[in-house]
């Protein structure tokens, strides 16, 4: 029988181990046994690092067992085994109550994982997990100096996939035959690359760490190439679909636009809006992401495309996260517009147009004429959220889509927008939430990316500390009268908390899946607190007097706008709230901003909330409060958000303390995208030179044709259910 990579592994394995394998890790075919890579490596030698061992590390040793001990347990019933394993540079002992592995005896050599505890003065594990190396595989098996790790499940065992793995090479030959690499020779030659079997053969069974090194480094490439030829193909693609030139026109609405801006655009805004007037002049469509600090005017550059795209004759749609969000945007921009913004009405004038809401929360009737006014065109910019995205809701002549903070969007939504267009319409997505460089060559990669990095001038800046309530309890205090001396200066505060309060059970989860701190709310930490019990606690107390109100998710949106309005008016000094305030809430007059169990949110999230103080020429200021003690890594991560306000350096932290498909989400996430190896944050250099191999591979009339293996493996990446959302753009 002949094995190839797509051989089923239940014609190779047995039927008990294929099963496993394809339920359990989602292993069905050789190739993707193959590219189940180790997770680590363990070396023979590693029980000489026995005494560097610490109580609570979790480690997997290496050793031989020397003796075994049952007896009868004196205080309890039942029997305790003792097992004392080394390798001569080192020894410790397993303990096991009531049961042992039959195979534990005298000289046996394991794989032995556990949790280091200590008893009586010397490290023991208890309970560890065994996996016994047999003795009939014995040959070089032992000689070797690394044992791989392996992903493993319940019922596969690390141990099981190493050696259902060397079935495979030892059937093989040494892969030569099986695998046929798809990487063109000059580029291997290049980028000096081991052949793929070679690269295989080594990650599942190296000599040494540099056999590991050098060979995950080749299937890195082949993981950041296929990923890159395909977003290289797609931004092709998108270059050939023809849209519809949007040019720019005078003494229309972007005229009126400019000479009410009630302030002079930075030079970023100034340049990044000709790049957007260029783009959008051009009937190829436009693809561009604009990142810029939070407070850097992003929405303004907005609007001055989409008065372009109404003056053309187009229509603009512009998509925000919260209906908190695209109610202030609606309402920004109408201010703005004046009667330009209201044609159809008594005051409007003629030659304007409507700026028309669309969000969820609309009644019916309302609904039905928001979506007549998109449908016939009178509306030639649309505000909305996600009830945008819905059936039903068809634009007369969609030109422009932006989508505003895209990190709380996926690219489906991106594209469910897109294709309200009869022709694909220009996007521009917007994000405060600056984005490290491989990030924005692999999630974003067919986008062209502007950055705005000045912020307005004379703005007052913010200050932020932490406030470590367990070791400085009387700087909450503080925190309190600084909140009271803001308001008497005529200035304003919001209080942010993790969570609403009042009802326990699912309506209690933090707002929105970016609630959840990086590093998991162990259980046995006190409940965050609540908006609802910390607004009564300050009404009591620290801010008594203060006209105080509460803004969450679970007011009705009337009452979420009505408040927010009253705020932007002054009517409420102190906003207790949760992260609904978190994106793009302009209230330049709020000052201070006081975020309770800080600790629970990550980092691009601090930056994003304290972004909501930073917006007038007063100075801001931000206290983190928290329970974590100073010097723990908690409090070290706060303490890192306030020392920097550099929102570029603050998302590598992110990237740093979350896993990377939580940054990514889920949808972006590493599985989907065939990536397994590569890392964001380390592989910068090496992505960064895929995509420059990628585009020229793309750049030649003949594309891919001249390397079927290549197109083979874009296919297979494209195919690949879980590749969907790489496709749809
Ligand atoms: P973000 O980029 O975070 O979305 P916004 O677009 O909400 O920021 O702008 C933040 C604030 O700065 C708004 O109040 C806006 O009116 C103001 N602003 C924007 N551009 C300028 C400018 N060039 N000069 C002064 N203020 C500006
Ligand atoms: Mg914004």
């Amino acid at each position: 029988m002949a094995v190839t990579m797509q051989t089923p592994l239940a014609r190779v394995l047995g039927p008990k181990t294929a099963t496993g394998m394809a339920d359990q890790l989602g292993l069905h075919t050789v190739r993707d046994l193959l590219r189940h890579y180790p997770r680590r490596y363990a070396r023979r030698g590693e029980m000489a690092r026995l005494d560097d061992l610490q109580k609570g590390d979790r480690v997997t040793i290496l050793a031989q067992v020397k003796s075994v001990n049952t007896r009868k347990m004196r205080q309890r019933h039942g029997t305790i085994t003792e097992v004392t394993v080394g390798d001569g540079a080192g020894s410790m002992k397993l303990v096991f109550f009531n049961s042992r592995h039959a195979r534990l005896v005298h000289g046996a050599w394991g794989l032995f994982a556990g949790t280091v505890g200590s008893y009586g003065g010397s490290l023991q594990f208890t309970h560890p997990d065994c996996h016994l190396l047999d003795d009939d595989t014995g040959d070089d098996e032992w000689a070797r100096a690394l044992v791989p790790i392996y992903p493993a499940s319940k019922d596969i065992s690390s141990w099981v996939i190493q050696k259902s793995v060397k079935l495979l090479l030892d059937a093989s030959g040494g892969l030569g035959e099986l695998v046929v690499d798809p990487l063109p020779d000059e580029i291997r030659a290049r980028h000096n690359l081991l052949s793929l079997p070679a690269a295989l053969l080594d990650i599942h069974r190296p000599i040494t760490f540099d056999d590991v090194e050098r060979a995950s480094h080749r299937l890195k490439w082949d993981e950041a190439l296929t990923l890159q030829l395909t977003l290289a193909a797609r931004r092709r693609a998108a270059a050939l679909e023809p849209g519809t030139a949007r040019p720019r026109r005078t003494g229309g609405l972007l005229d009126a636009v400019d000479a009410a801006l009630p302030f002079e655009l930075t030079d970023g805004q100034r340049a990044v809006g000709e790049e957007l007037a260029a783009e959008l002049d051009r009937e190829q469509p436009m693809h561009r992401l604009l990142q810029g600090e939070v407070g850097s005017g992003k929405t303004v550059v907005a609007l001055r495309a989409m008065a372009q795209v109404v003056d053309a004759g187009g229509q603009a749609a512009l998509l925000a996260p919260t209906e908190v969000l695209a109610a202030q945007h609606a309402r920004g921009i109408r201010e703005l517009l004046g009667p330009l913004g209201r044609a159809g009405e008594l005051d409007g004038a003629a030659d304007g147009t409507r700026v028309t809401l669309l969000t969820g929360s609309l009644k019916a009737a309302a609904r039905r004429e928001a979506r007549a006014e998109v449908a016939d065109g009178r509306a030639g910019i649309v505000v909305g959220t996600h009830a945008l995205l819905q059936e039903g809701v068809e634009f007369a002549d969609l030109g422009l889509v932006v989508v505003d903070e895209q990190h709380r969007f996926g690219v489906e939504q991106r594209d469910a927008l897109r294709a309200k267009g009869s022709r694909p319409p220009h996007v521009l997505v917007m994000t405060a939430t600056p984005i490290p460089r491989t990030v924005a060559m692999t999630v974003y990669g067919d986008l062209e990316i502007s950055t705005l990095r000045q912020l307005p001038s004379g703005r007052g800046g913010v200050s932020s500390s932490v406030v470590p309530v367990a070791e400085k309890p009387l700087w909450l205090d503080r925190a309190w009268e600084r909140v009271r001396e803001e308001v008497a200066a005529g200035r304003q505060a919001y209080i942010v908390c993790p969570r609403i309060g009042d009802v326990t059970g699912p309506d209690d989860e933090p707002e929105d899946a970016d609630g959840a701190p990086p590093d998991g709310g162990s259980d046995d930490r006190r409940p965050p607190l609540a908006v609802l019990d910390v607004a009564e606690m300050l009404t009591a107390g620290p801010l008594r007097g203060l006209r105080l109100d509460v803004l969450h998710g679970r007011l009705s949106p009337e009452d979420k706008e009505s408040r927010m309005r009253a705020f932007a008016a002054r009517e409420i000094d102190v906003l207790v709230a949760t992260t609904v305030v978190e994106v793009g809430v302009d209230v330049p007059n709020a000052t201070v901003m006081v975020v309770m169990d800080a600790d629970r949110f990550g980092v691009s999230q601090l930056h994003q909330l304290r972004g909501r103080v930073a917006r007038g020429r007063h100075a801001g200021l931000c206290l983190l409060v928290t329970d974590a003690r100073v010097a723990s890594s908690t409090g070290q991560r706060l303490a890192s958000v306030a020392a920097t306000s550099d929102g570029f350096e603050l998302a590598r932290l992110d990237l740093e303390t979350r896993r990377e498909g939580d940054v990514l989400g889920a949808a972006q996430s590493g599985r989907r995208s065939g990536i397994r190896l590569l890392s964001l944050l380390e592989d910068e250099e090496l992505i960064a030179t895929a995509r420059a191999e990628a585009t020229a591979l793309l750049a030649t009339e003949r594309g891919l044709a001249d390397h079927p293996g290549l197109a083979a493996e874009v296919a297979a990446l494209a195919t690949d259910e879980r590749a969907e959302w790489l496709e749809k753009a």
